[in-house]
């Protein structure tokens, strides 16, 4: 597993496993616990995803060592204040049976997210959680926090696939020193992408699959992935990415495949975040 420096010196390790609609119990305990076997130690969870007390019992219940883990949890849009933020980061750490986490976002640029940062700095500031950072915040919205933050965001965790490549939004937080983290990385399973015939060569001429191929061009430009899957073959496929590259010339190809073709929600969308 390879792990990728923080700016504010942390570690985080470059591949983990998104829980995002894993709500049934015995699923969720059965992935986790073979996602650990295959050596993941990397959890991105949300309040939202109503799965923490689950992914917090499924680790809490494993033999790996807390500091071998890396867990990471967002604060919901209808927590606007300060306050609401602080007992917000209270209950996911209740639900996830641990006394820090290593990494809380801001999970939308919605209502009140300068007030949520303040939050999310003093946590920081107090030990509670190890790094923090921001997802769906396009360069407005770091704009705006950064010109107020006392804390840089170590992490923007942001839609990003072949067919939605956010090249500017990844060159910018580049230059921000904010590591880009991948939500979506395999299109969610719906974007088309997973049968692309650019992609199936490439995953041909490798003997991996198309999975592995979108995975290791996200590893290769230095961003952050988080694929999920409940199901035992794929989990153990996704993390066996790290025993072939892509030459230059695939990534290249990989590079002209972006349709600016966006899965979700428009950060922009003030309805959306209100
Ligand atoms: P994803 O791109 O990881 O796609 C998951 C889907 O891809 C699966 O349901 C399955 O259909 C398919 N898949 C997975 N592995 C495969 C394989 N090896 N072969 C074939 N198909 C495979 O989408 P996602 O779950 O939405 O995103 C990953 C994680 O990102 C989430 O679980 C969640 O933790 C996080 N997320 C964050 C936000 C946010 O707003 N911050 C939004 C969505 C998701």
């Amino acid at each position: 597993m390879n792990n990728l420096e923080l700016n504010n010196g942390q570690t985080i390790p470059q591949l983990g496993l998104g829980v995002f609609l894993v709500e049934n119990e015995s699923d969720l305990k059965q992935s986790i616990s073979n996602a650990l076997n295959d050596g993941y130690q990397h959890f991105d969870t949300a309040a939202i995803y109503h799965n923490e007390a689950g992914v917090g019992e499924a680790l809490a219940g494993s033999d790996i060592h807390r500091d071998d883990l890396f867990i990471t949890s967002k604060v919901w849009n209808q927590h606007t204040t300060y306050d609401e933020t602080i007992a917000a980061f209270h209950e996911s750490l209740r639900k996830l049976q641990t006394d820090y986490l290593d990494l809380y976002l801001i999970h939308w640029p919605s209502e009140g997210y300068l007030e949520k940062w303040r939050a999310l700095e003093d946590l920081y500031q107090d030990g509670l959680v190890k790094s923090i950072g921001v997802s769906n915040f396009e360069k407005p919205h770091l704009d705006k926090l950064l010109a107020s933050a006392r804390v840089k965001p170590a992490v923007d965790q942001i839609e990003t696939h072949p067919y939605f490549q956010q090249t500017e939004l990844h060159e910018y937080l580049t230059k921000l020193g904010i590591a880009h983290e991948a939500w979506g990385p395999l299109g969610q399973g719906k974007s088309g992408v997973m049968s692309d015939p650019v992609l199936t060569t490439i995953a041909a001429q490798h003997g991996k699959s198309v999975a592995q191929v979108i995975l290791r061009w996200h590893l290769q430009r230095n961003t952050i992935v988080i694929p999920k899957s409940i199901h035992a073959k794929r989990i153990a496929e996704n993390i066996d990415v790290f025993n072939f590259s892509l030459t230059p010339g695939e990534m290249e190809q990989i590079a002209h495949l972006d349709k600016n073709q966006r899965g979700s929600e428009d950060p922009n969308n003030e309805v959306w975040l209100t």
